[in-house]
């Protein structure tokens, strides 16, 4: 079948929630995918920041192909060896205290919000708390995430969603300080904003919140399922700061590809919930868990973190190079391998145009390009996108 043909098949049965790009992918190796042409693609956008191994690692596959031949999946009505091992491996690396998996970044969001819930209800006996988050914040798109999503475009036909949710400003610390009532049980946020266009918050912004959470007994959520798991240069973003959460929550490269997410907490918190309040079948199944597992020990083998640590600099130099030479790029924000390219125009058409020439990127809002490859880019790696970004934005601009 013609490239041409799976699209067509795709967009009658599938709906259309998806502007997809015109490539139908095939396979992939180490930082490059194929599409079934056999064209080459580098790819700087991970699968929107999930494939850190980059593809086709080869203990990695094999972990998951074992887990395939011994046990699959369970329910969460028994124990199973690798649930042990990765939520061992989760609070070690989060510096949590206990952790509950879930398939998918969104589920994650959703646990996070009901245990803020729990613990304060357990508090007061109120059903009435409130719950501050940001504007231009992203946090998935089921009825609660979306509740705590600072998108109006993407809450408003769904409204009603759930009530007590207000918005304030990232990085102005004294809009959130307006919004904190008696009532108020959590702010979230993302210590660097992802979808809405690569904002890493200030450290006064992070302290401010951890000041004010511990004075009035409210729960600081980090949502670190995009600027997670090393790719800001240490394992989680909140480390960095030196601000710890209550409760933060993960997904994206935590299974680099299987589906999973999950939610951790300090024992405080986590020991709100008691058996009945939240649950999942799929959820930390033998297969996913295995996934999670290996992919902490790869990390650790194939020092991952150092290595954003010491190559971010030559991507944001690189990076950096762009703003100064073209007017229309304006600025560039972000931290390790986590970074934003921020133009005066809309990059659709440079996205496109990268595609054309082999380079895989994505957008964050629409002026922005994000650059989030595989965590294993090298140098070299590195100089051929730029070169390619080069070439793309002097045939657009
Ligand atoms: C991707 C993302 C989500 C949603 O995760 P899904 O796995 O798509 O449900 C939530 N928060 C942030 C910061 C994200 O980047």
């Amino acid at each position: 079948m013609k490239q041409q043909e799976y699209i067509q098949i795709t967009e009658e049965n599938l709906i259309h929630t998806y502007n997809r790009y015109p490539i139908v992918l095939e396979s992939g190796e180490g930082v490059y995918l194929y599409d079934v042409n056999g064209k080459k693609y580098l790819d700087f956008g991970a699968g929107i920041a999930v494939f850190a191994l980059g593809y086709n690692n080869r203990t990695y596959n094999d972990a998951i192909k074992n887990q395939v031949d011994h046990l699959i999946h369970t329910s969460n009505l028994y124990y199973h060896t690798p649930l042990a091992e990765a939520a061992q491996k989760v609070v070690k690396a989060s510096q949590m205290d206990q952790v509950f998996f879930t398939n998918s970044g969104t589920e994650a969001i959703e646990g996070a919000i009901k245990l803020a819930k729990k613990y304060a209800y357990q508090k007061d006996n109120q059903t009435d708390h409130e719950i501050i988050a940001m504007q231009h914040s992203f946090h998935g798109r089921s009825l609660g995430a979306l509740s705590v999503t600072g998108n109006i475009k993407y809450q408003e036909p769904f409204k009603p969603l759930i009530g007590g949710v207000k918005f304030a400003e990232f990085n102005q610390l004294e809009s959130v300080l307006e919004q904190i009532t008696d009532k108020t049980c959590a702010i979230i946020l993302e210590p660097i904003q992802g979808e809405g266009g690569i904002y890493p918050a200030t450290l006064e912004f992070l302290q401010g919140l951890r000041e004010v959470c511990d004075k009035k007994d409210i729960l600081l959520i980090f949502d670190e399922i995009q600027c997670g798991m090393g790719r800001t240069g240490s394992m989680f973003a909140w480390q960095q700061y030196g601000v710890k959460p209550d409760i933060m929550t993960m997904a994206k490269a935590l299974g680099c590809g299987i589906p999973v997410g999950a939610f951790a907490a300090i024992k405080r918190v986590a020991d709100s919930f008691v058996p009945g309040d939240h649950g999942t079948t799929y959820g930390g199944n033998p297969l996913a868990c295995a996934a999670v597992s290996k992919v902490f020990d790869l990390f650790e083998e194939l020092h991952l973190v150092e290595h954003v640590k010491e190559n971010s600099d030559y991507l944001e130099a690189g990076l950096d190079m762009f703003v100064r030479k073209y007017d229309q790029v304006k600025a560039r924000r972000g931290k390790g391998f986590m970074q934003g390219l921020e133009l005066t125009i809309p990059v659709g058409n440079i996205i496109l145009k990268a595609l054309d020439l082999g380079l895989i990127l994505i957008s964050a809002g629409s002026n922005v390009i994000r650059f989030v490859p595989p965590l294993v880019i090298t140098k070299e790696d590195i100089d051929e996108m730029l070169s390619i970004l080069e070439k793309t934005i002097q045939s657009v601009l």
